[in-house]
Order: C-alpha cells, then structure tokens, then sequence
C-alpha cells in the first residue's frame, strides 16, 4: 500500500478555493508588471491613497514605540473609539467589550464563524454572495446555503425566499449591506422583513457593513441590530477601516458581538494571531476620531464614478444592471449575450478570460460569487480607467 505523504493536506483544505477576486487582481498585476496595457477592475479597493493624518499618526506610533504586542483584542483607546462611533451614528448602545479588534473584517468573518458554527450546521448566504463568505463556513465544518436573489429584485432575498431556506440545522444568517459584490443597498423595512424571521427561527444573524459610510443619492445604511428590541442580542456586525479610509494594507477589522461571543472571539484571537498590527491599530484610531471630510470626498468621487459606471453599462444592449446604492461594485447581467455563444463562449468565466486576454481589461466572473451569468466590475478606479474599461467591454459585446 501507497504510504501518505507525510504533508498531505487536511480534508478540509480539499475544497478550498483561493479568492478569486484576489487571483484576478494577481494576474492584472503580472500582466501590467510584463508592459501590457491592462486596465484592472477586478478588485475592490479604493484607489485614493490613506489620508495623510492617518498615516501621520502611524508613523507618530512608531517613533513613540507602539512596536510591541498590543491586548489581543484590540488596544482599549481602538475599541472604545469603534464603540463611540458605532453609538453616535446608529444610535445603538455599545461598550468597548462588545469590540473585537482583527486583521481586517475578513479576519473577523473567520473569528464569528470559528467560535460559533459547529459541524453541519447551516448558514443561509444569499447569492450573489462575497468570495470569502462560503469558504470560511466550510473552513469550520459548517454549511453555507446558497440561495439565490434576482436581479429584478434587486439582487435581495426575499422574506419567503428565506423562509424556505430555513431548516432544522440553519443557526445563521448572513447579510451585507451595502453589498459586495451587488453594490445594493437593502432598505429598513426589507431588512426589517427578514430580521423577523431570524427572531421567529432563533437564528443568529452575521450583518457585513464594512461599506456602511459609502451610500449615494442621501441614501442611509441601516444597522442591522437596530431594526428591532433585543435584535443585538443575536447579530454580530462586521466593519473595519479598510473601505471608508481607504487603507486595505493597514489590515484592522472589527466585529461588535454580545460580550461573552467577544470575549470568545478574544481568546481565539490571541491563540491565533496574539494581536493587530500596533501601528495600524493607532493609524485605525486616527481614522475614526479624525476628521471625517476625506470620507465624504471619496464618496462623492465614487458617485459620480457609479453614475458613469451604472450609465454606460444600463444603455449596452442586453446588459441589466441594478440599482447600485452603494459600494463600488457594479454587478451587471450578460446571460443574453452567453447565449449567442459568440466565439463558443458560453461561461462568465470564459467571457472574463476573454476579456482579460483580447481586451485587456480584469474582471470577476459571477460564477465566482454564485451567480453565473453576471459580472463584477470595480469602480474603484479613475474615471479615465474606467471609461476606457467600458470602451472595450462595449466594443467586446457589442
Ligand atoms: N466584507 C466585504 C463585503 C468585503 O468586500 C471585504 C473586502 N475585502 C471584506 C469583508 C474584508 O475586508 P478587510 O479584510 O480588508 O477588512
Ligand atoms: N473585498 C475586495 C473584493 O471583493 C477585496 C478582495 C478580497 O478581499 O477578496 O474585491
């Protein structure tokens, strides 16, 4: 008998995929790195540089000595500072022990879902749904649900939708609004609709709002755990800085829990990774309690970067997209130009390959996020960039 390699992979690495979104911007990236002309909007991340009194206050903690191991869960100034803003703009009563401080929210994601999910349990993701979501359930045994949205709905799960998805086994809901890879926002009485559901079915609710301050045309973001009495009692909200400061690479997320799931996550934490970045966690905490301006300058440029985006694709013929509310994702439609099967492409994963190869322009398959038959494109790019990306993918569809 064949013996096993002594590093063979444990069973539940063996449907783990890599993030496509992540392997997407690595290929742009060779590509531009070898001279090609690629415009890259495979990834979501803002362009604009960090504000320059966040990354002033970095380098601040540095020359004060803030190089050494921090609490696990964040230093007390950071949660206390994430707790303050979380009240002040949700109106939500939050103390800094509900604050977990992480490597970025999808570090965070990793810590609920690792302190609370067991084997065989279900967690209900609506789709389409963000890359990382289903393969951090199956990391701890536990089952994502697909269920699909449509886009005449928006792309949002309907109450009955939900209630059929419900079995003996689902312990969790996950929800983002504004959502990636959509860019919908979901209104108060919608989401209203299906926290009602999670308190009937006693299913504990994960609301992803890291896009929560990047909302158009004066729409709101509505926290999850404030539509209903005792709603925070089973949600785990789910932030950090990297969108709405842009600062991707600083890697600080948070999560606001019940206090004992905090301190849970708290401990694995400290198993795990000990603590955040220190500098970060200071840069983090100028971000929050700095000026804000930079915020609503960024979201005024994305706007207006959503309007060319939304405008350009909605008058391709065959293209549906919908209503973006917020994020910088546009998540648009091509299953009628799939099914002319123009030069024997018939996938989204095909269409992006072809994309990338003949027009040099990165995109996500919606494959990718659960939906095939729909693209994702990243506004967070210049308008130039952008309106030289939706040249070539006209002129490819068209
Ligand atoms: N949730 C969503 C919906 C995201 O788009 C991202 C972006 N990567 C994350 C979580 C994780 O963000 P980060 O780890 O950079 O804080
Ligand atoms: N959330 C971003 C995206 O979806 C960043 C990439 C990632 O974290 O996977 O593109």
């Amino acid at each position: 008998m064949e013996s096993k390699n002594s590093l063979h992979l444990a069973h539940r690495m063996g449907s783990l995929e890599p993030s496509a979104t992540l392997a997407m911007a690595a290929r742009a990236s060779a590509m531009i790195a070898s001279g090609l002309d690629v415009i890259d909007l495979s990834v979501g991340e803002p362009d604009f540089p960090t504000p320059d009194h966040i990354c002033k206050a970095a380098e601040v903690a540095i020359r004060a000595g803030k190089t050494k191991y921090t609490p696990a869960a964040g230093i007390p100034d950071l949660r206390k500072a994430v707790a303050a803003d979380c009240t002040r703009r949700t109106g939500l009563a939050v103390t800094p022990a509900q604050v977990i401080v992480s490597n970025g929210a999808k570090h965070s994601l990793h810590n609920v879902f690792t302190a609370t999910l067991d084997e065989g349990d279900e967690v209900i993701v609506p789709t389409p749904y963000w890359v990382s979501y289903a393969e951090l359930i199956k990391l701890t045994g536990a089952k994502p649900v697909l269920v699909p949205t449509r886009i005449e709905d928006d792309f949002k799960l309907r109450p009955e939708a939900l209630r059929r998805a419900i079995t003996a086994k689902t312990r969790m809901i996950l929800l983002c609004s504004p959502s990636n890879p959509t860019g919908v926002v979901y209104t108060a009485d919608e989401l209203g609709a299906l926290a009602d559901i999670a308190i009937e079915a006693n299913l504990a609710v994960v609301s992803d709002e890291i896009y929560d301050q990047l909302v158009y045309d004066g729409r709101t973001s509505v926290s999850f755990p404030t539509l209903r009495p005792g709603l925070a009692e089973r949600t785990v909200v789910v932030a950090g800085v990297s969108k709405t400061y842009s600062m991707t690479g600083w890697r600080i997320g948070w999560t606001i829990s019940p206090e004992p799931l905090a301190k849970a996550m708290g401990n694995l934490q400290s198993q795990e990774t000990s603590n955040p970045c220190s500098v970060s966690q200071y840069a983090a905490l100028a971000a929050i309690t700095g000026p804000q301006e930079c915020v609503a300058e960024m979201g005024r440029e994305f706007q207006k970067r959503r309007d060319l985006v939304a405008g350009r694709l909605k008058a391709i013929p065959g293209v549906k997209v919908p209503d973006i509310g917020g994020a910088f994702y546009a998540f648009f439609d091509i299953s009628d130009h799939l099914a002319a099967r123009r030069n024997g492409i018939t996938t989204t994963l095909e269409w992006c390959e072809a994309m990338l190869e003949k027009e040099h322009v990165a995109l996500v398959a919606g494959s990718a996020f659960g939906a095939e038959g729909n693209v994702r494109m990243s506004f967070a790019a210049s308008e130039q960039k952008l309106s030289d990306g939706l040249d070539r993918i006209e002129r490819f569809l068209t």
